[in-house]
Parts: structure tokens; sequence; C-alpha cells
């Protein structure tokens, strides 16, 4: 099973899907809505983020954000 061999690396990093950066899942992570894999600076944009990440609120990434709710986004998790 291929695809826990990646959480259950010690090195736990990888590529950010937005810039190509290296994302540290410590501090990046997945979007909620897009599923994407992105650093820090894409996924949550702010410290101020990080914290409501941290306090239990879903993790949606900048793009996501900034993206009107108008928008047709087949990939949204409800529906
Ligand atoms: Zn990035
Ligand atoms: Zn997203």
């Amino acid at each position: 099973m291929a695809k826990f061999e990646f959480f259950r690396s010690s090195q736990i990093s990888t590529d950010c899907d937005q810039c190509g950066g290296r994302v540290d899942l410590l501090k990046g992570g997945v979007c909620s809505l897009c599923r994407r894999i992105l650093c820090y600076r894409d996924l949550h944009g702010s410290w101020l983020r990080r914290l409501l990440t941290d306090l239990g609120t879903p993790v949606v990434c900048v793009q996501c954000r900034t993206r009107p709710a108008s928008t047709p986004h087949d990939r949204l998790i409800d529906g």
C-alpha cells in the first residue's frame, strides 16, 4: 500500500502543489476542499489561519478561500 508509506516515513515532506516548493507537513498540509498538498504559505497564508486550524477549523487553502463561493467547483466535498 504505497499511499501509507508516505505517512509512515520519518521524512515527512513533499512538494507543494501550488508553488512546487518543499512542504513540511507539520506546518503545511492538505486543503479540505481541493485536496491539494500545500506548503504553509499556500495553505494557511498567515499564522492566524494556522492557529484556527489548530483550534479545529477545517483547513482551507488560500486559493479556495479567495475563490468566490459562487464559482462552480466540482470537487467541493459537500454535494
Ligand atoms: Zn507552496
Ligand atoms: Zn484548497
